[in-house]
């Protein structure tokens, strides 16, 4: 009687593994002919994905391009190809090659299944995943200059995205103000040479992203995007090996020069904001959950809809986090006292969520591998299962927890019949 429990409970979960398996693999692919430009857009995404949130995906890129466009003044005549690919909780873009986005979109995302959070639709709403960064990056590396540092390259697309929506991004010139307040200012004649080996996320983010964000914003708002462009589309050597050169011969100042005069717009920009800043910078420092979350994202990639499945609520809190730091890093946000707070709850939460997914995902892999061995009893397994679904329930892994449910039910029905 009890042997045939143990194989039930082990038939189940056998079939649900290939079932959830089959199911995470295919792609399905789409073009679309942007209306404004005629730009081919052929998007490539998981055949799981809910139609409609793949559409209006596809419209904000198509809205963000035209936006790109128009702020550079260039155009995108030839195709472009964006793959979205899933991931548990937090999202990004990359831009490789002349031609090709990759997307990572949370599952929740892609599912069209989500928990909004009241702060974020207060003070993110308008913020879109990349806005129009990804799309500069484009039109930069097609129109101006294939080959720039870093710290040009990713300057100019958080000046633009800040220059069309500043009350929806991070301001990079309160950022770097903050720099400047804690001593993690770089000079302008190392940041140039700058590559990105060796450098921490958190690193890139301040040297590259907001540095160079308040740089390319100082010199477009002081000289014109007309010269800027000419500056851009200097080759890579004078620009790295002889900087000196390559700004004097444009900008008719010295390095140091103008240094200070960017120094000294930063110094007075924002009073009264300091606190703002340096809060900003130490939220983004923070990243004390993100060990726990490095742990479920390695059990989530070898173990996509075995361990773990997907939770909205992770979701929610986890952009909750984000919203806050972004409003942190903006004039326009919340008091700063009031959005610190809103960020130190969050973070506690989701620590204490990603804590439980992660006991939930460790206590259904035990119970999985006594199922295999013949010393356990087939009550204490479907005790464990019990518990393991209701640590999946708490962490809000409703598929997860699903699962386990049509197992347990199983389990039960082989016990008493
Ligand atoms: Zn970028």
């Amino acid at each position: 009687m009890k042997k045939l429990t143990y194989l039930l409970v082990a038939t189940l979960i056998g079939l649900l593994l290939i079932g959830g398996l089959a199911s995470a693999q295919e792609a399905e692919m789409e073009t679309y002919i942007s209306n404004r430009s005629g730009t081919k857009i052929t998007l490539i995404y998981p055949s799981y994905a809910d139609h409609s949130v793949i559409q209006s995906f596809m419209k904000r890129r198509e809205g963000e391009l035209a936006i790109a466009e128009d702020l550079l003044g260039n155009k995108v005549s030839s195709p472009v190809v964006i793959r979205i690919d899933p991931v548990l909780i937090s999202g990004g873009a990359g831009f490789s090659n002349l031609d090709k986005f990759h997307y990572t979109v949370p599952y929740c995302i892609l599912s069209g299944i989500y928990e909004t959070s009241q702060f974020f639709y207060q003070n993110c709403s308008g913020a879109r995943e990349t806005g129009v960064h990804e799309m500069t990056h484009l039109l930069a590396k097609r129109k101006l200059n294939p080959l720039v540092p870093p710290f040009l390259a990713e300057g100019l697309t958080v000046a633009m995205d800040f220059t069309y929506r500043p009350k929806d991004v991070v301001d990079p010139h309160l950022a770097t103000k903050g720099l400047l307040l804690l001593d993690e200012f770089r000079p302008l004649n190392e940041l140039l040479k700058l590559t990105r080996r060796g450098l921490t996320w958190s690193d890139q983010k301040k040297h590259f992203y907001w540095q160079g964000g308040s740089f390319v914003a100082f010199l477009i708002d002081e000289y014109g995007l007309e010269k800027f462009k000419e500056f851009y589309k200097t080759d890579y050597i004078t620009l790295t090996l002889r900087s000196d050169e390559a700004i004097e011969g444009i900008y008719g100042k010295s390095i140091p020069q103008l240094e200070k005069d960017w120094t000294d717009f930063l110094e007075s920009y924002a009073p009264g904001e300091e606190k703002r800043a340096r809060v900003f910078l130490q939220t983004w420092e923070d990243r004390t959950g993100s060990k726990l979350y490095q742990r479920l994202i390695k059990i989530w990639e070898e173990n996509q809809f075995e361990l773990i499945g997907y939770s909205s609520k992770a979701y929610r809190l986890t952009r909750e986090m984000h919203c806050a730091r972004i409003s942190l890093g903006n004039l326009s946000g919340p008091p700063t006292d009031q959005v610190l707070n809103t960020y130190l709850e969050a973070d506690k939460e989701t620590k204490e969520l990603l804590e439980t997914w992660l006991k939930a995902a460790e206590l259904y892999k035990s119970s999985r591998e006594d199922v295999g061995s013949s010393k356990v009893k087939a009550e204490e397994t479907l005790s464990q299962l019990r518990k393991a679904r209701d640590l999946y329930l708490k962490a809000g892994d409703n598929y997860m927890a699903g699962e386990i449910s049509k197992l347990v039910n199983q389990g039960i029905v082989g016990i008493f019949w």
